[in-house]
């Protein structure tokens, strides 16, 4: 005899009982926002790679954030475009850098805001890897240090949730417990 010998559909017969017993759910709340912050004013670029995401500049930020909220979205994602790229990523972790910046104002004008950061180097190095480059390696347990102190700035400015790439070696930074506890 082949297989199957019965299709149990009874499960799948109406609308009702598929919103009943359906294990998974997708609604406006499991939604995050992606936002390209740039610097600049008046800036509101669609981003030719990724259409109908756009580069804003901090002016603009809050009335797309305003909208995002009111939407019922709850959390959005930031991504920062720095002015200047140097070896060290210092502007990763500038506590006036874009981000930082981005996150404060959001903060402020939507405290319920969910704000998630993107613990990267790569937009901010010169050669664009996500770390310091030697020798022709990257350096991981340097780079840890500068993404523990990304990370830091990021929850100093108010964001509750990174994401990042690099292995979690010595992960958190000591003092990121206290900051995000206050
Ligand atoms: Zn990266």
């Amino acid at each position: 005899m082949s297989y199957p010998i019965t299709r149990p559909r009874r499960l799948r017969k109406n609308a009702v009982i598929r919103s009943m017993v359906r294990e998974s759910a997708l609604s406006v709340g499991d939604l995050i926002y992606p936002m390209f912050i740039t610097h600049g004013k008046g800036i509101r670029e669609e981003i030719e790679a990724l259409p109908e995401n756009y580069h804003l500049s901090l002016d603009r930020l809050i009335d797309e954030v305003k909208t995002v909220w009111d939407l019922g979205i709850p959390a959005v994602l930031l991504f920062g475009i720095p002015e200047g790229r140097d070896d060290l990523a210092s502007e990763a972790y500038n506590p006036k850098g874009i981000v930082q910046n981005a996150v404060r104002l959001i903060k402020k004008a939507v405290p319920g805001m969910v704000v998630i950061t993107d613990v990267c180097l790569c937009e901010y190095t010169s050669h664009g890897h996500c770390g310091i480059i030697e020798d022709g390696y990257l350096q991981n347990d340097r780079s840890v240090e500068l993404l523990q102190k990304v990370t830091l700035s990021h929850a100093e400015a108010g964001s509750l949730s990174f994401g990042q790439l690099l292995p979690r070696k010595a992960w958190p930074h000591p003092r990121l417990s206290s900051v995000v506890s206050r």
